[in-house]
């Protein structure tokens, strides 16, 4: 058990005939890509799914996030209210999009976008604001959509932790005007690699359409300038196999969950995100808080566990708003909670066939 190396995440896959047989058409049609007969199957198993009106399929996630936010076509340099605790993704994807980040603080209970600062940061450049469900908590979508109908901005939310969850008996894609979903093979429900923007308005899917196909409408005619961020069938097909699978993996991951926190409870300093009962969860992750009152630090918990072969992650940290890349560039509140929780925050390994030993092993690591 020692010597076993253990992973923050392992890849959910159908069994191996399955993906096998279910590819096998492939080798008559010839048809690898293109919006063929899987990627259109796969958009309309997610709809319904995810209890969303429309969905447009995605190479990746990031691209999704990419060209949702493209496709509201703002004006250069405008500014876009999100939050520096998330994958660096969120703000690469803005900023891609030659608009200017203003990082917003999160709230500790739950690591969301804080709705009560969000106001003082808008100005007249404003135009959206790109909120994360992080580790699939619910941002506060009544408060943030109020705030949006009074400034007359977007919301697009990155909900790429958020698949399955559901708010209020609603799917978490119907809130806002765009919420942009990962099929990263480290993510809940896998494509290998794909994503998805899910949304109501259907000018939106002409938009994705275009963007996501070099704006092609007609064998000599293109309409928009567009890059390319197909998902292909190879990958729709494995999201089609995962997707059989996922009430099963929901149900396991659930169990887990129960689990590790009923053994962690014991350890003096070890917390976790407040529970939220009108959230249906998707148990994506297993993020913990190490208090002030945990015998280590964060980082020294990393390091012990690392010793024993645990891989833990520090997600996030550091903010995005600290990269390299965006230091110091780009405007902010005082980002104190997301500061301290981006220093006590420790992802666990979880996913579906993590075993219960497994969770013991790492329960007594850390109680030692
Ligand atoms: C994974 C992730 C993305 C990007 O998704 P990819 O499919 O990896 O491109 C964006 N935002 C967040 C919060 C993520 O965790």
């Amino acid at each position: 058990m020692a010597n076993e190396k253990i992973l923050v995440t392992q890849s959910s896959m159908p069994p191996y005939e399955e993906y096998i047989e279910a590819i096998k058409p492939l080798w008559e049609s010839h048809w690898l890509t293109n919006m063929g007969t899987y990627h259109k199957e796969l958009e309309e198993e997610l709809k319904q799914y995810l209890g969303v009106p429309e969905l447009s399929l995605m190479v990746n996630g990031h691209m999704a996030l990419e060209m949702a936010i493209q496709a509201f076509d703002f004006p250069e340099d405008s500014e876009v209210i999100t939050t520096p605790f998330t994958f660096v993704s969120t703000t690469h994807a803005i900023v891609r999009n030659r608009l200017k980040p203003v990082f917003c603080d999160v709230k500790m209970s739950d690591g969301t976008i804080d709705e009560t600062k969000i106001e003082d940061l808008i100005t007249e450049k404003t135009v959206a604001i790109v909120p994360v469900h992080v580790y699939g908590n619910v941002c506060n979508v009544e408060a943030i959509q109020e705030i949006a109908d009074k400034y007359n901005l977007k919301v697009i939310y990155d909900a790429a932790h958020a698949f399955g969850v559901k708010y209020k008996g609603v799917g978490i894609g119907n809130y806002g005007d765009a919420s942009v979903f990962s099929f990263h093979a480290t993510k809940v429900f896998n494509t290998i690699e794909g994503g998805a923007v899910a949304f109501s308005d259907h000018k939106i899917y002409e938009k994705l359409y275009n963007l996501k196909n070099s704006g092609i409408r007609g064998e000599e005619l293109v309409v928009a300038v567009g890059a390319n961020a197909k998902m292909n069938e190879f990958a729709a097909i494995m999201g089609l196999c995962n997707l059989k699978y996922l009430n099963h993996a929901m149900e396991e991951r659930k169990m887990k969950d129960a689990y590790y926190r009923e053994k962690l409870r014991q350890i003096q300093g070890i917390q976790f995100f407040e529970d939220d009962l009108e959230i249906e969860k998707n148990h994506a992750y297993f993020p913990i808080i190490v208090s002030d009152d945990y015998s280590m630090t964060r980082d020294e918990l990393y390091d012990r566990l690392k010793e024993n072969n645990v891989f833990s992650r520090k997600y996030f940290y550091p903010l995005t708003s600290d990269q390299a890349c965006f230091r110091n560039k780009y405007k902010k509140c005082e980002l104190n909670n997301a500061r301290w929780l981006s220093k006590h925050i420790l992802v666990l390994p979880f996913y579906e066939k993590l075993e219960m030993e497994n969770i013991d092993h790492i329960v007594g690591i850390m109680k030692d």
